[in-house]
């Protein structure tokens, strides 16, 4: 067929994937349709180097702007999606045009998840996700006295980091009874507890948020048991949803993400997902997992890509994540949930250490904490397991 292949979201999955087709020799027309004004950047340094100031535009981007042009690959900047027939094989964008393809990979990523409550739409509220985001943070940031961050995961206690580093106050709001709560053991949880408190951030854990307070601008979060948290800055961190709705609308079968095979491939004929928006099975660790990872974007990318090359494709990762916080470096290598005991290696004391999670004998996740050696150890064992 001559139709190109065609792939709507040029984020992190996006962009691999573009790139492992033409490595791999195909030679036929590619296109790559996203819909912010920007290209394809990494998004991990927007809560960490990029958020700090400490790291230059051009360093986010994943190529240089003259790489789409090398390798042909017709890049439409800022457009967005709107339907895609799987009858026709056909994507509409939003200004009318439709393109055919051969075959298409959505690789549409999340979206920040929105605080369904009173207060939300206040100004100096504000969730991070894209690179558009940062500009009126940082300006926000810098003119804050208080800040509030609501979701103790990573977006939000790297932020805390940043915003400590800016010589602000503040605060913490966590539902649950710990920092971290579905990603690590008490164990991660309490280390990093400590090392923010020593900084200087007030946790506010096991606190629900009933409103946000304020006139017209943010003014404070109120708790759930009726304490004001003063702000003039909150950060709304409460996890991401994967951007599906194009894909349901277009039948494909969506369960939590888009559904896909270890192929990568969707419910519909020639149509493949990627990255952030996937659901997929792993023979691994038994059970449908979908992830939200630079290791997962990149890797199942490179699978689809593959795939839509008719090579045999079988994706079942060890999955991987980072996260920085001040001089710390968390790493995670496997899928924890599930463990019934811990091991530790080193001390927290001294700020090196590891944990393994075991399901009975078997090794099912290791964080690790400043410790990139033991890191890349653990995924070797898993790898191998
Ligand atoms: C602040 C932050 C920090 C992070 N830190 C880490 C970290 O330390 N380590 C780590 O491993 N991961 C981290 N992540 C997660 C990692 O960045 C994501 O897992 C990764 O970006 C996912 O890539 P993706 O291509 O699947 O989705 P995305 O990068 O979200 O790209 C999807 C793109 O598709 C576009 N799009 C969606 N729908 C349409 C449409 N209909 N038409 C056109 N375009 C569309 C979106 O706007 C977006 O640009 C972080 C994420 C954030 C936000």
């Amino acid at each position: 067929m001559n139709e190109p292949i065609i792939i709507v979201g040029a984020g992190q999955a996006g962009q691999k994937a573009v790139e492992t087709l033409r490595q791999k020799g195909y030679e036929g027309d590619l296109v790559m349709i996203g819909d912010e004004p920007f290209h394809p950047y990494q998004r991990p340094p927007l809560s960490k180097a990029y958020l700090k100031g400490e790291m230059d535009e051009e360093r986010l981007f994943l190529r240089p702007p003259a790489y789409f042009e090398t390798a042909a690959i017709d890049f439409r900047k800022g457009a967005w999606v709107s339907e895609i027939d799987p009858a026709s094989h056909t994507v509409t964008l939003e200004d009318g045009e439709s393109l055919i393809y051969s075959k298409l990979l959505i690789a549409t990523g999340t979206r920040a998840r929105a605080l369904p409550i009173e207060g939300s739409d206040l100004a100096g509220v504000f969730t991070l996700r894209t690179m558009a985001d940062i500009a009126p943070i940082r300006a926000a940031l810098e003119a804050a006295e208080w800040v509030a961050i609501v979701g103790g995961g990573y977006i939000g206690m790297e932020f805390a980091a940043v915003a400590v580093g800016f010589g602000k106050e503040v605060t913490v709001i966590e539902v649950q009874p710990r920092i971290l709560e579905r990603s690590v053991a008490p164990e991660i949880s309490n280390y990093l507890q400590d090392l923010h408190r020593s900084k200087g951030v007030r946790l506010e854990l096991g606190s629900g948020v009933a409103r946000l307070d304020g006139e017209g601008a943010v003014s404070g979060v109120v708790l759930a048991n009726g304490e004001m948290v003063p702000a003039d800055l909150v950060l709304v961190a409460v996890g991401a949803e994967p951007v599906a709705e194009l894909a349901a609308a277009a039948g494909l079968a969506v369960e939590g993400g888009i559904a896909v095979n270890a192929a990568c491939r969707t419910s519909a004929p020639d149509i493949y997902a990627a990255g952030d928006c996937t659901v997929f099975p792993s023979a691994r660790f038994g059970r449908t997992i979908r992830l939200e990872s630079v290791q997962n974007a990149c890797d199942q990318a490179k699978a689809a890509a593959a795939a839509m090359l008719d090579e045999d494709v079988s994706y079942d990762p060890v999955p991987w994540f980072w996260s920085d916080q001040y001089d710390v470096k968390l790493q995670i290598a496997g899928l924890s949930q599930g463990y019934d005991r811990t091991e530790i290696e080193g001390s927290p004391d001294e700020g090196q250490f590891a944990l393994s999670y075991y399901a009975g004998d078997r090794l099912l996740a290791v964080d690790t904490v400043n410790s990139p050696r033991q890191h890349m150890m653990a995924r070797k064992m898993l790898t191998s397991q």
